[in-house]
């Protein structure tokens, strides 16, 4: 069943990839070809995060690789459940930032809506895998509430859509809401956080292309790429389509041990971004949440990769290197 599926994915819409992705740990083993040593561990951390990886994606991880980079942002390892000194739950404590359900407002001028408490892919580094997504899922009523709170405080310009992923929801859904944030004048700019049309890239709907450069708002999406062999084909073909309607193409990466902390990985990444019209955003260092320490690089060893990436790269491909910190008022620039 599944076979079939990964061969037919292109004839799949973007629902039925998203309905198929692939959750059983011991389906992801078999399909990869990996060692069933790694399925025990995979068992037991998927208890407390379940492993979700969408068709498209799976098809970029080499088979009988347990290295590959794009497996080991997906795969749920033993070792997650282990404690690990300054990890918690809530690394970034945006629950003390959350004064509406779906609303979240931590930045001077902007907000971050939760508009899906839905991913199409469960990163084990995610630094949102244990928030109450449950407390956090506004019907018409709820978000009634999260756009009188933007109406009503004129500093705020930019909304953000976030999640989850904010494209796991419908575009119906998304041009509503689109529509009401246009509506509220000193809103200026709309950004999208999702990592969907590098999971799913057939999520770049024609509708999804429309509700999004249809409003007056000023509109740009900050993709979530990690390694150089997520950006396929399919996926620059999804992005360039964004960028000829006139979406800000952006891109911000986690930096994650035995992932992408070389630097030639970090290089190509950039130069692979640019070649599809994104240019390179934040490099962050990992948030803390209990789950994600074996992914953690020091600040020494990143610094010392975006030292050596701005010898080689012309500045606008060098990402910033940034690390959130709770009570800070922006991002926290470390070199
Ligand atoms: S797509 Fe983003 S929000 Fe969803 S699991 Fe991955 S990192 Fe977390």
């Amino acid at each position: 069943m599944i076979t079939r599926s990964v061969a037919t994915v292109d004839s799949l819409t973007w629902q039925e990839q998203l309905a198929n992705s692939i959750r059983d740990p011991k389906q992801l083993l078999k399909l990869l070809e990996l060692d069933s040593s790694l399925l025990d561990g995979a068992l037991k951390a998927h208890q407390d995060f379940s492993l979700r990886v969408p068709l498209p994606y799976l098809q970029r991880i080499a088979k009988g690789d347990p290295h590959d980079p794009l497996l080991r942002q997906v795969l749920p390892l033993g070792n997650e459940l282990l404690a690990a000194p300054g990890y918690s739950e809530d690394p970034l404590d945006e629950l003390s930032s959350n004064p509406i359900p779906g609303l979240v407002h931590k930045y001077h001028g902007r907000v971050l809506l939760i508009v899906s408490p839905n991913c199409a892919i469960n990163c084990r580094y995610c630094f949102r895998r244990h928030f109450p997504y449950q407390d956090n899922k506004p019907g018409r009523h709820e978000w009634q509430q999260a756009l009188n709170y933007i109406a009503n405080d004129s500093s705020i310009s930019e909304v953000i859509y976030s999640g989850g992923d904010p494209l796991a929801t419908s575009d119906k859904q998304l041009q509503w809401l689109t529509e009401q944030i246009a509506q509220i004048d000193h809103v200026q700019r709309l950004r999208v956080h999702t990592r969907l049309p590098i999971v799913i890239p057939d999520r770049v709907t024609k509708r999804c292309i429309q509700w999004l450069t249809s409003t007056r708002l000023k509109p740009s999406m900050v993709i979530h790429s990690n390694h150089p062999n997520e950006l396929d084909t399919a996926v620059a073909n999804a992005l360039g389509q964004l960028k000829q309607a006139g979406v800000t193409l952006l891109n911000q990466t986690v930096l994650l041990s035995g992932i992408n902390d070389s630097l030639p990985v970090l290089q190509r990444l950039s130069e692979r971004l640019f070649d599809v019209g994104v240019l390179p955003y934040y490099l962050h260092q990992l948030d803390r949440i209990n789950g994600a320490a074996h992914f953690e690089v020091s600040d020494p060893q990143a610094k010392q990769l975006i030292s050596e990436l701005m010898a080689i790269l012309p500045g606008y491909l060098v990402p910033k290197l940034v690390r959130e910190i709770p009570d800070a008022q922006h991002k926290v620039p470390l070199l």
